[in-house]
Protein backbone atom coordinates (compact mmCIF):
# COMPACT_ATOMS: atom_id res chain seq x y z
CA UNK A 1 0.00 0.00 0.00
CA UNK A 2 1.15 3.19 -0.78
CA UNK A 3 -0.28 6.64 1.57
CA UNK A 4 -1.10 8.66 -1.22
CA UNK A 5 -0.27 11.53 1.23
CA UNK A 6 2.40 10.43 3.52
CA UNK A 7 4.58 13.17 1.81
CA UNK A 8 2.02 15.63 1.48
CA UNK A 9 3.57 19.53 1.73
CA UNK A 10 7.09 18.13 1.14
CA UNK A 11 9.23 18.78 -1.45
CA UNK A 12 11.70 16.82 -2.53
CA UNK A 13 14.82 17.66 -5.05
CA UNK A 14 16.01 14.13 -6.89
CA UNK A 15 19.07 14.51 -8.61
CA UNK A 16 19.29 12.07 -11.93
CA UNK A 17 15.58 11.74 -12.11
CA UNK A 18 15.41 11.83 -16.14
CA UNK A 19 15.94 7.87 -16.18
CA UNK A 20 16.74 4.40 -13.89
CA UNK A 21 16.83 4.60 -10.36
CA UNK A 22 16.54 8.57 -9.98
CA UNK A 23 13.24 8.49 -12.09
CA UNK A 24 11.58 5.64 -10.39
CA UNK A 25 12.61 7.33 -7.12
CA UNK A 26 10.78 10.61 -8.24
CA UNK A 27 7.76 8.72 -9.18
CA UNK A 28 7.49 6.67 -5.78
CA UNK A 29 8.10 9.93 -3.78
CA UNK A 30 4.99 11.95 -5.68
CA UNK A 31 2.61 8.70 -5.61
CA UNK A 32 2.89 9.47 -1.78
CA UNK A 33 2.18 13.35 -2.24
CA UNK A 34 5.60 14.57 -2.79
CA UNK A 35 5.98 17.55 -4.72
CA UNK A 36 8.98 16.71 -6.95
CA UNK A 37 12.19 19.00 -8.25
CA UNK A 38 13.73 16.91 -10.54
CA UNK A 39 16.63 17.59 -11.94
CA UNK A 40 19.32 15.59 -14.85
CA UNK A 41 20.98 17.03 -18.05
CA UNK A 42 18.69 15.90 -20.24
CA UNK A 43 15.28 18.35 -20.49
CA UNK A 44 13.22 16.68 -22.74
CA UNK A 45 13.30 13.63 -20.42
CA UNK A 46 12.40 15.57 -17.49
CA UNK A 47 9.53 16.52 -18.87
CA UNK A 48 8.44 13.31 -19.44
CA UNK A 49 8.51 12.29 -15.71
CA UNK A 50 6.77 15.43 -15.24
CA UNK A 51 4.04 14.75 -17.79
CA UNK A 52 3.59 11.80 -15.92
CA UNK A 53 3.12 12.64 -12.67
CA UNK A 54 1.28 15.12 -13.27
CA UNK A 55 -1.15 12.54 -15.25
CA UNK A 56 -1.30 10.88 -12.16
CA UNK A 57 -2.71 14.38 -10.21
CA UNK A 58 0.97 14.67 -8.54
CA UNK A 59 3.40 18.27 -8.69
CA UNK A 60 6.12 18.10 -10.49
CA UNK A 61 8.97 20.55 -11.61
CA UNK A 62 11.94 20.02 -14.03
CA UNK A 63 15.25 21.79 -13.74
CA UNK A 64 17.75 20.79 -15.95
CA UNK A 65 21.41 20.97 -15.10
CA UNK A 66 24.09 19.98 -14.26
CA UNK A 67 25.25 18.40 -11.13
CA UNK A 68 28.99 18.88 -11.45
CA UNK A 69 28.43 22.70 -11.81
CA UNK A 70 28.28 24.63 -8.72
CA UNK A 71 26.34 27.45 -10.31
CA UNK A 72 23.72 25.18 -11.88
CA UNK A 73 23.21 23.52 -8.55
CA UNK A 74 22.87 27.03 -7.04
CA UNK A 75 20.45 27.82 -10.06
CA UNK A 76 18.30 24.71 -8.79
CA UNK A 77 18.19 25.20 -5.09
CA UNK A 78 17.09 28.90 -5.82
CA UNK A 79 14.34 27.77 -8.18
CA UNK A 80 12.96 25.44 -6.26
CA UNK A 81 12.74 27.47 -2.91
CA UNK A 82 11.36 31.05 -5.71
CA UNK A 83 8.78 28.10 -6.96
CA UNK A 84 7.74 26.01 -3.14
CA UNK A 85 9.32 28.03 -0.74
CA UNK A 86 10.75 25.18 1.12
CA UNK A 87 12.66 21.92 0.95
CA UNK A 88 11.76 19.06 2.96
CA UNK A 89 14.07 16.16 0.90
CA UNK A 90 17.44 15.63 -1.10
CA UNK A 91 18.37 12.34 -2.78
CA UNK A 92 21.68 12.93 -4.53
CA UNK A 93 21.19 10.19 -7.33
CA UNK A 94 22.84 11.73 -10.25
CA UNK A 95 25.79 9.07 -10.98
CA UNK A 96 28.13 8.03 -14.07
CA UNK A 97 30.78 5.23 -14.69
CA UNK A 98 33.93 5.51 -16.77
CA UNK A 99 35.15 2.17 -16.30
CA UNK A 100 39.09 1.00 -17.03
CA UNK A 101 41.92 -0.18 -15.24
CA UNK A 102 43.94 1.91 -13.11
CA UNK A 103 46.67 1.86 -15.10
CA UNK A 104 45.20 2.85 -18.57
CA UNK A 105 42.41 5.30 -16.35
CA UNK A 106 43.02 8.69 -17.78
CA UNK A 107 42.54 12.21 -15.88
CA UNK A 108 39.49 13.29 -17.52
CA UNK A 109 37.88 10.03 -16.66
CA UNK A 110 38.90 10.58 -13.02
CA UNK A 111 37.54 13.93 -13.05
CA UNK A 112 34.33 13.10 -14.46
CA UNK A 113 32.70 10.34 -11.87
CA UNK A 114 34.38 12.57 -9.28
CA UNK A 115 32.87 15.48 -10.43
CA UNK A 116 29.34 14.26 -11.02
CA UNK A 117 29.58 11.73 -8.40
CA UNK A 118 30.96 13.06 -5.31
CA UNK A 119 31.65 17.14 -5.92
CA UNK A 120 27.99 17.10 -7.31
CA UNK A 121 26.46 15.35 -3.92
CA UNK A 122 28.89 17.98 -1.98
CA UNK A 123 27.59 21.50 -3.67
CA UNK A 124 23.84 19.88 -3.56
CA UNK A 125 24.41 18.77 0.78
CA UNK A 126 25.32 22.47 1.24
CA UNK A 127 22.61 24.25 -0.43
CA UNK A 128 20.01 22.21 1.01
CA UNK A 129 22.07 22.17 4.53
CA UNK A 130 21.54 25.77 4.17
CA UNK A 131 17.48 25.52 4.22
CA UNK A 132 17.22 22.35 5.96
CA UNK A 133 19.28 23.83 8.93
CA UNK A 134 17.09 27.04 8.93
CA UNK A 135 13.66 24.79 8.14
CA UNK A 136 14.71 22.41 11.60
CA UNK A 137 13.93 19.61 9.51
CA UNK A 138 14.75 17.95 6.53
CA UNK A 139 16.01 14.43 4.98
CA UNK A 140 19.05 13.65 2.99
CA UNK A 141 19.96 10.14 0.90
CA UNK A 142 22.99 9.87 -0.75
CA UNK A 143 22.84 6.76 -3.46
CA UNK A 144 26.57 5.21 -3.30
CA UNK A 145 27.06 1.80 -4.06
CA UNK A 146 28.01 -1.60 -3.11
CA UNK A 147 31.38 -1.21 -4.41
CA UNK A 148 32.07 2.06 -2.96
CA UNK A 149 32.03 -0.91 0.01
CA UNK A 150 33.56 -3.65 -1.32
CA UNK A 151 35.87 -2.30 -4.20
CA UNK A 152 35.85 -3.25 -8.05
CA UNK A 153 38.34 -3.98 -10.40
CA UNK A 154 38.07 -1.59 -13.45
CA UNK A 155 36.46 0.52 -11.79
CA UNK A 156 38.54 2.76 -9.06
CA UNK A 157 37.33 6.17 -9.88
CA UNK A 158 33.77 5.23 -9.14
CA UNK A 159 34.28 2.97 -6.40
CA UNK A 160 36.31 5.96 -4.82
CA UNK A 161 33.68 8.91 -5.67
CA UNK A 162 31.14 5.73 -3.80
CA UNK A 163 32.97 5.56 -0.91
CA UNK A 164 33.96 9.22 -0.86
CA UNK A 165 29.74 9.76 -0.40
CA UNK A 166 29.99 7.41 2.61
CA UNK A 167 32.11 9.71 4.26
CA UNK A 168 30.60 12.78 3.30
CA UNK A 169 26.87 10.89 4.36
CA UNK A 170 28.17 10.76 7.87
CA UNK A 171 30.03 13.93 8.45
CA UNK A 172 26.77 16.14 7.46
CA UNK A 173 24.82 13.44 9.45
CA UNK A 174 27.07 14.74 12.64
CA UNK A 175 26.50 18.63 11.39
CA UNK A 176 23.14 18.70 10.83
CA UNK A 177 21.81 16.06 13.61
CA UNK A 178 21.37 19.11 16.44
CA UNK A 179 19.07 20.85 13.05
CA UNK A 180 16.62 17.97 13.22
CA UNK A 181 18.04 16.89 9.96
CA UNK A 182 18.88 13.34 9.10
CA UNK A 183 21.49 11.99 6.25
CA UNK A 184 21.65 8.63 4.82
CA UNK A 185 23.56 6.56 2.29
CA UNK A 186 22.27 4.01 0.03
CA UNK A 187 24.64 1.46 -1.22
CA UNK A 188 22.81 -0.40 -4.16
CA UNK A 189 24.03 -3.72 -5.18
CA UNK A 190 23.45 -4.76 -9.32
CA UNK A 191 20.52 -2.79 -10.25
CA UNK A 192 18.90 -2.93 -13.66
CA UNK A 193 18.97 0.12 -15.59
CA UNK A 194 21.37 1.40 -18.39
CA UNK A 195 23.63 1.33 -16.46
CA UNK A 196 24.28 -1.53 -15.91
CA UNK A 197 22.76 -2.66 -19.64
CA UNK A 198 26.31 -2.37 -21.14
CA UNK A 199 27.35 -5.08 -18.78
CA UNK A 200 28.26 -8.05 -21.12
CA UNK A 201 25.77 -11.67 -20.14
CA UNK A 202 29.00 -13.37 -19.05
CA UNK A 203 29.31 -10.82 -16.47
CA UNK A 204 25.94 -10.39 -15.51
CA UNK A 205 25.60 -14.53 -14.69
CA UNK A 206 28.85 -14.32 -12.74
CA UNK A 207 27.10 -11.17 -10.77
CA UNK A 208 23.99 -13.10 -10.16
CA UNK A 209 25.90 -16.21 -8.80
CA UNK A 210 27.61 -13.92 -6.14
CA UNK A 211 23.64 -12.43 -4.94
CA UNK A 212 22.23 -14.58 -2.48
CA UNK A 213 18.89 -13.73 -3.41
CA UNK A 214 19.63 -14.88 -7.33
CA UNK A 215 18.06 -11.68 -9.04
CA UNK A 216 19.79 -8.32 -9.81
CA UNK A 217 17.97 -5.27 -8.08
CA UNK A 218 15.00 -3.71 -9.89
CA UNK A 219 14.98 0.44 -9.48
CA UNK A 220 12.05 -0.07 -7.12
CA UNK A 221 14.02 -2.05 -4.98
CA UNK A 222 15.87 1.23 -4.46
CA UNK A 223 13.17 3.94 -4.41
CA UNK A 224 11.32 1.96 -1.77
CA UNK A 225 14.04 2.05 0.44
CA UNK A 226 14.16 5.66 0.05
CA UNK A 227 10.98 6.32 0.59
CA UNK A 228 11.38 4.50 4.32
CA UNK A 229 14.31 6.98 5.23
CA UNK A 230 12.83 9.98 4.05
CA UNK A 231 9.88 9.44 6.23
CA UNK A 232 8.63 10.27 9.32
CA UNK A 233 9.33 6.87 10.33
CA UNK A 234 13.02 7.35 10.17
CA UNK A 235 13.59 9.91 12.39
CA UNK A 236 15.82 8.00 14.55
CA UNK A 237 18.08 6.98 11.79
CA UNK A 238 21.05 8.91 10.74
CA UNK A 239 24.54 8.59 9.64
CA UNK A 240 23.83 5.00 8.24
CA UNK A 241 24.50 2.78 4.81
CA UNK A 242 21.42 0.97 4.09
CA UNK A 243 22.93 -2.00 1.43
CA UNK A 244 20.04 -2.80 -0.69
CA UNK A 245 21.85 -5.61 -2.35
CA UNK A 246 19.70 -9.00 -2.31
CA UNK A 247 22.86 -9.76 0.51
CA UNK A 248 25.58 -9.50 -1.92
CA UNK A 249 27.72 -7.67 0.70
CA UNK A 250 26.53 -8.61 4.23
P1 LIG B 1 21.48 5.74 -15.12
O1 LIG B 1 20.32 4.96 -15.61
O2 LIG B 1 22.69 5.87 -15.96
O3 LIG B 1 20.96 7.18 -14.68
C1 LIG B 1 21.85 8.14 -14.19
C2 LIG B 1 21.11 9.43 -13.95
O4 LIG B 1 22.05 10.44 -13.52
C3 LIG B 1 20.43 9.95 -15.18
O5 LIG B 1 19.19 10.52 -14.84
C4 LIG B 1 21.37 11.02 -15.69
O6 LIG B 1 20.66 11.98 -16.41
C5 LIG B 1 21.89 11.57 -14.36
N1 LIG B 1 23.16 12.29 -14.49
C6 LIG B 1 24.33 11.79 -14.97
N2 LIG B 1 25.27 12.75 -14.96
C7 LIG B 1 24.67 13.87 -14.49
C8 LIG B 1 25.11 15.19 -14.26
N3 LIG B 1 26.38 15.58 -14.50
N4 LIG B 1 24.24 16.10 -13.76
C9 LIG B 1 22.96 15.73 -13.51
N5 LIG B 1 22.48 14.49 -13.70
C10 LIG B 1 23.33 13.58 -14.19
O7 LIG B 1 22.01 5.14 -13.75
P2 LIG B 1 21.24 4.39 -12.56
O8 LIG B 1 21.60 2.97 -12.63
O9 LIG B 1 19.82 4.79 -12.50
O10 LIG B 1 22.05 4.99 -11.32
C11 LIG B 1 21.51 5.97 -10.43
C12 LIG B 1 22.45 6.09 -9.25
O11 LIG B 1 22.54 4.83 -8.60
C13 LIG B 1 23.88 6.47 -9.64
O12 LIG B 1 24.42 7.32 -8.66
C14 LIG B 1 24.59 5.14 -9.63
O13 LIG B 1 25.97 5.30 -9.40
C15 LIG B 1 23.89 4.46 -8.48
N6 LIG B 1 24.00 3.01 -8.50
C16 LIG B 1 23.52 2.29 -9.56
C17 LIG B 1 23.66 0.91 -9.55
C18 LIG B 1 23.17 0.06 -10.68
O14 LIG B 1 23.46 -1.15 -10.65
N7 LIG B 1 22.43 0.56 -11.64
C19 LIG B 1 24.28 0.28 -8.46
C20 LIG B 1 24.74 1.03 -7.41
C21 LIG B 1 24.59 2.40 -7.43
P3 LIG B 1 21.22 12.85 -17.63
O15 LIG B 1 22.06 11.95 -18.48
O16 LIG B 1 19.96 13.34 -18.27
O17 LIG B 1 22.00 13.95 -16.99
Amino acid sequence: MKPKNEFQDKVAVVTGSSRGIGREIALQLASRGATVVASARNPAALESLVAEIQAQDGKALAVPGDVGCSKAVEELFKIAMESFGRIDILVNNAGITRDGLLIRMKDEDWDAVLDTNLKGAFYCCRAAARIMSKQRSGRIVNISSVVGEMGNAGQANYCASKAGLIGLTKSVARELARRNVTVNAIAPGFVVTDMTDVLSDQVKEDLLSQIPLARLGEAQDIAHAVAFLVSDRSGYITGQVLGVNGGMYM
